[in-house]
């Protein structure tokens, strides 16, 4: 059997195969059916050994599920169009006589062994319960001290999903303004004293500095119309930042996970509760909104900015999330806003008319449907 980079969508294991001979420079693969370099599947001992050691960690149990199943829902190694099959049949190729050994790898159901463990479950879960639920107790039980969360879990969870910037990269922040004036550097940051709304974010009064990836996002984050103008202010980092991005959640390598001694359950046991975590940081903020919808959100970036090093410094410098307006923009959200302390500084300022807003429509109903 052949495969090619492009069937893999593990970083790590995509990384690996470049250490690997092609037997075709270019072919089609006859996977993925991209043309690409193709390798023998039965040579690549390094990646087999890693899927032998991720494969040790299933047992099979009738709670579980197929191992494709399990695999494509689960952890993103394989190309995303690939079946349930052809990512049990690849496994069986890469891994033949492991596989011949545990063929009801493939003929029942499987399930991470820790998972069957409850006190492993109690003591890894980090919340005792659904989203939903903490969020049902959030806003009308007990707004401040939480008994289902388990901040030590969280806290090296969020050790996965960080995301660094260096000096001298740039964030984009708007204001819409009128005809005849032009903020200054100094105007374009975050508005200070108590005077910050209520977000899911910060709660009112707290002060955060909400930035964008681009121009395109922050304009549009601000829902700029048309024929207004807006100042855009460049946000220059000044030190490097940390922040936490929770959509990286989905990313993470098993493969990654394995060779630093995590075990895989930590992160299989939490993704969809990180996931709702981060479905409700992104969702579109609206003036119609009730505010208290945004207190499990602000319980959270709390959180986040509270954790501390052995030396007692903040670790996060904020929050980074995608932009529910732009395919590739992403928000971030800075938790010291301070202009004399803050890490990012506005270096420039440009000013923009809005000449037109691009719509896009899905059709929801039609009036003969009525009739
Ligand atoms: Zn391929």
């Amino acid at each position: 059997m052949k495969i090619c980079g492009n069937c893999f969508n593990d970083k790590e294991l995509k990384a690996m195969l470049n250490q690997y001979e092609s037997v075709d420079a270019k072919a089609i693969c006859p996977n993925c059916k991209n043309e690409s370099k193709l390798y023998d599947i039965h040579l690549l001992d390094s990646i087999r050994d890693m899927m032998e050691g991720f494969l040790d960690n299933y047992v099979i149990h009738e709670s579980g599920k197929p191992l494709g199943r399990e695999i494509k829902k689960q952890w993103k190694i394989f190309n995303d169009s690939f079946n349930e099959d052809t990512i049990a049949v690849i496994i069986q190729n890469l891994c033949l006589e492991y596989c011949k050994e545990r063929k009801d790898l493939f003929t029942s159901n499987v399930i991470l062994e820790k998972l069957l463990n409850s006190d492993y479950r109690d003591s890894h879960l980090a919340l005792s319960t659904s989203w939903d639920q903490f969020t049902k107790e959030i806003i009308e039980v007990n707004r401040y001290h939480s008994r289902y969360i388990q901040k030590d879990v969280l806290k090296s969870l969020f050790s996965y999903v960080e995301t660094h910037y260096s000096k001298n990269d740039r964030f984009f922040r708007a204001r819409t303004v009128s005809k005849d004036y032009i903020y200054r550097k100094n105007e374009m940051g975050a508005p200070g004293g108590r005077k910050s709304s209520e977000g899911r974010i910060n709660a009112r009064g707290v002060n955060c500095l909400y930035l964008a990836t681009d121009e395109e996002t922050c304009i549009k984050e601000i829902r700029a119309g048309a024929f207004e103008y807006v100042c855009v202010g460049t946000f220059t980092v000044i030190d490097s930042l940390r922040l936490v991005n929770l959509a990286k959640i989905t990313e993470i390598s098993p493969f990654y996970l394995i060779s630093n001694n995590t075990n895989i359950a930590d992160i299989a046991l939490n993704k969809s509760v990180l996931e709702d975590m981060d479905k409700s940081i992104r969702k579109p903020q609206s003036s119609k909104d009730d505010p208290l919808d945004y207190v499990p959100t602000q319980f959270l970036a709390d959180y986040i900015k509270s954790i501390v090093d052995e030396n007692g410094n903040p670790i996060y410098d904020g929050i980074e999330f995608k932009s529910t307006h732009s395919d590739t923009g992403r928000n971030v959200v800075l938790f010291d806003a301070d202009s004399q302390s803050c890490k990012c500084e506005c270096t420039n300022v440009n000013k923009y008319y809005i000449r037109a807003l691009d719509y896009k429509k899905s059709i929801i109903t039609n009036e003969s449907t009525f009739n």
